[in-house]
């Protein structure tokens, strides 16, 4: 495992990035600290570090399978995940459902309204200037950090991970407010969405009481932060439960297996089907049959990392839905 411990490369509000001996790889280390405002207000939250590298790795893993190509290549500790080294492009990528922070403020509209389609706004990363909302026009020609082309892209997978996030997210009980992505360009040109997804650039409320359970919480001064992010950590892996394999597991060089399921039933079940076979059989002349059953064969083809990975997934899609462990016995073939 690519792992070398030396000085941060990079130092940014909430994250160290090391080298590691893989010049294609870098470990993100998160850590505690918390600032707002433009690192005016400072602070720690107890156990963020872990929180915000967990969420980041359960996201950046449902992006992943959903078709979002990232930086992220697994979590290696509680604190660390190893990611792909890219070139950011410095751009803030905002997608917004629902009105708060700078939106509200800008066009003096009250939180808390459904916008009528989502939105994409960009701001040029730079903390010295204060992250100032650009156009098109200032990206293009005056900076020249993205051409047409990037930010159509970038726009269409912001909104594509805007669904598959409200899609997971409502599923615990959450509305995803608004969030910042990054993206960020790897050592083959290709576009990866980068840096984290966590309640530290996530609003996320509450779907029943509004509450809000981010960073937001630190930055009005709300109380229980420290609550709110454990809160997330919790709703998301309740979330993740229902995803077919955990972030760990995967390692983005998985091979096609070909699966075959036997589902029969239990030998004390009854199963009728199987006796009118069998005495139809015995009235042709086989008399020597006994204990027939009838089931079915499921058979399909699955993208996974090792034949242990399939075992695992394909035992829990039979517990789930393709047997009933009740009354049905399954086996598994893997080729
Ligand atoms: P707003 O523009 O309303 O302040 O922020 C919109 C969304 O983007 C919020 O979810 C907020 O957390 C996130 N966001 C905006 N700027 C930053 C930033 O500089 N750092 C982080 N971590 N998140 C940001």
């Amino acid at each position: 495992m690519p792992v070398v411990s030396t000085k941060p490369v990079y130092s940014g509000k909430a994250k160290d990035l090391f080298e590691t001996d893989d010049p294609s790889v870098m470990r993100a280390y998160f850590r505690d600290s918390a600032t707002a405002f433009n690192a005016q207000k400072k602070g720690e939250i107890h156990d963020k570090g872990k929180v915000n590298a967990t969420i980041s790795a359960y996201l950046f893993e449902l992006c992943e399978k959903s078709g979002i190509k990232t930086h992220f290549i697994k979590q290696i500790s509680e604190n660390e995940l190893l990611i792909k080294k890219v070139k950011i492009i410095p751009l803030e990528v905002i997608v917004r459902n629902i009105t708060a922070g700078s939106l509200c403020k800008r066009l003096g509209i009250k939180e808390g309204k459904i916008l009528k389609n989502p939105i994409v706004e960009f701001s040029y990363k730079d903390d010295a200037l204060g992250d100032p909302l650009l156009t098109r026009a200032y990206i293009k020609d005056a900076l020249e950090v993205a051409d047409d082309k990037i930010l159509d892209e970038i726009t269409s997978l912001a909104l594509k991970a805007n669904e598959i996030f409200k899609e997971f997210f409502i599923g615990v009980g959450i509305k995803v407010v608004d969030f910042k992505l990054e993206f960020g360009t790897d050592k083959n040109g290709e576009l990866l969405l980068a840096d984290e997804l966590s309640p530290d650039n996530f609003r996320f409320w509450d779907a029943k009481t509004n509450e809000k359970l981010d960073k937001d919480r630190f930055r009005q001064d709300l109380g229980n932060v420290e609550g709110a992010y454990q809160e997330m950590l919790k709703r998301v892996k309740e979330g993740s439960k229902s995803l077919i394999a955990s972030p760990s597991v995967r390692n983005n060089k998985s091979t096609k297996y070909s699966v075959k399921v036997q589902v029969l039933p239990k030998k004390d079940i009854l199963d009728p089907q199987g006796q009118a076979v069998e005495k139809a059989l015995s009235s042709l002349g086989y008399k020597d049959i006994s204990e027939l059953r009838i089931g079915k064969e499921v058979v399909f083809k699955i993208d996974a990392d090792s034949p242990a990975e399939v075992k695992k997934i394909v035992n829990e899609m039979c517990e789930r839905l393709l047997a009933n462990p009740v009354i049905e016995d399954f086996s598994i073939e893997i080729k």
